[in-house]
């Protein structure tokens, strides 16, 4: 957690997300939506407690209902600093106090001068992903006969469609990976650790205004085929493949490329390889429109590289979502038949990793556009010849 989420979102802004996540709850049959700290509180009011503690933090949404933060008195002045915090209710609670019987009182309508916007018993309601089990479990006991779905499993598309301020953030995220890359391809390769270039990588990241950094992956040669390697003390040698796949938060907004470097020239066997995911890296990125549904996307990407035989070596989904995080949904994978919608954003990243010898991964971010997409990372995406 880095502080809050900057402009330009106003208190307008946010009180809009949370009235459109509490009708968007009602829809999908909750009762209401309870919101932990991390990207889904940051999303709707802009609001990250600087550490997370034991102590309960929990944004109740509900339909026709204000929004509450629950939230530890310590705490609350800084919540009352957010910028979505003029649209919310912050409920303080102090040590000694049981901050879920009066959870569970806002929940079920007994704070709310008594009109219940709840039946009896509570209902279901949508929990954060990442709300501690210890929280959850509590309470489950202060509110009997109440059931919990995932937010993201209820509400999978809540964060999906971007505006015009998001998309500009991540524009920005991505020319700040696109300029990491332009100067980390200047950089010696050969003789140097992986974890040296992945160093590099980070420096870059934060240089061009990245405030965190999630990964920098660099997977030399042989490691390259496992798409899940991050970074080892492995010398990249010359003849070496290598792949980068490096991003992180700029202004609060999310940033993930890939390209597949070559220490010294490349043999005709690699080039046709890595020339094989360019292509279907472009067919996956011409797939993308509205109301095609997002394992189209996976389908175009796929059918490429398992024409050329190389399906087999193709073992990912083709993308992932980006937004306040790093991976989220839509995911572009078989068996997603949610369409494609103007605004939405996520990575088109078919690889081949061919076990023992190399691996090629070539990552853009694409937005939806009204009539096609658009990507966010301009790098060439030919193979790259380095030192
Ligand atoms: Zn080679
Ligand atoms: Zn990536
Ligand atoms: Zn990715």
């Amino acid at each position: 957690m880095t502080g809050t989420a900057p402009a330009p979102f106003t208190a307008d802004d946010y009180g809009a997300r949370m009235e459109r996540a509490a009708r968007a709850a009602a829809d999908a049959g909750l009762a209401g939506l309870l919101v932990a700290p991390g990207p889904d509180l940051v999303w709707l009011t802009g609001y990250a407690p600087t550490a997370e503690t034991e102590r309960l933090t929990l944004l109740v949404l509900a339909p026709g209902q204000d929004p509450v933060l629950v939230v530890p008195a310590l705490e609350a002045p800084d919540a009352a600093k957010a910028p979505g915090a003029p649209g919310l209710t912050l409920r303080d609670w102090t040590d000694g106090y049981d901050p879920y019987a009066a959870t569970a009182a806002l929940l079920d309508g007994r704070l709310r001068g008594g009109a219940s916007a709840f039946p009896e018993p509570p209902g279901r309601f949508g929990i954060s992903d990442n709300a501690w089990a210890m929280h959850l479990l509590a309470l489950q006991r202060a509110l009997p006969g109440t059931s919990y779905a995932s937010l993201t499993d209820a509400l999978p598309m809540l964060r999906a469609v971007k505006d015009a301020a998001e998309l500009e953030l991540l524009a920005a995220a991505g020319a700040a990976a696109d300029a990491t890359f332009e100067e980390i391809r200047k950089v010696p390769f050969g003789g140097r650790h992986e974890s040296d270039v992945a160093a590099d990588l980070a420096d870059l990241l934060r240089r061009f205004g990245h405030s965190q950094v999630d990964f920098t992956i660099v997977a030399s040669g042989p490691n390259g085929a496992n798409p899940h390697h991050e970074v080892g003390d492995r010398v990249i040698e010359r003849g070496d493949m290598v792949v980068l796949d490096f991003g992180g938060l700029k202004d609060g907004y999310g940033s993930d490329t890939s390209r597949t470097v070559h220490v010294g020239e490349p043999t005709d066997g690699e080039r046709r390889v890595h020339d094989l995911v360019r292509e279907a890296q472009e067919a996956g990125f011409r797939a993308v429109r509205p109301g095609v549904a997002c394992q189209e996307v996976d389908r175009a990407a796929r059918a490429v590289i398992a024409d050329a035989g190389y399906g087999e070596y193709f073992i990912h989904r083709t993308g992932h979502g980006i937004g306040v995080t790093t991976h989220e949904p839509p995911y572009m994978i078989e068996g997603e038949e949610q369409p494609l919608v103007p605004g939405m954003c996520f990575s088109v990243e078919p690889g081949v990793y061919l076990p023992g010898r190399f691996g090629v991964r070539i990552e853009d971010i694409v937005t939806v556009t009204e009539d096609g997409g658009r990507r966010l990372n301009e790098t060439t995406r030919e193979m790259v010849i380095v030192d």
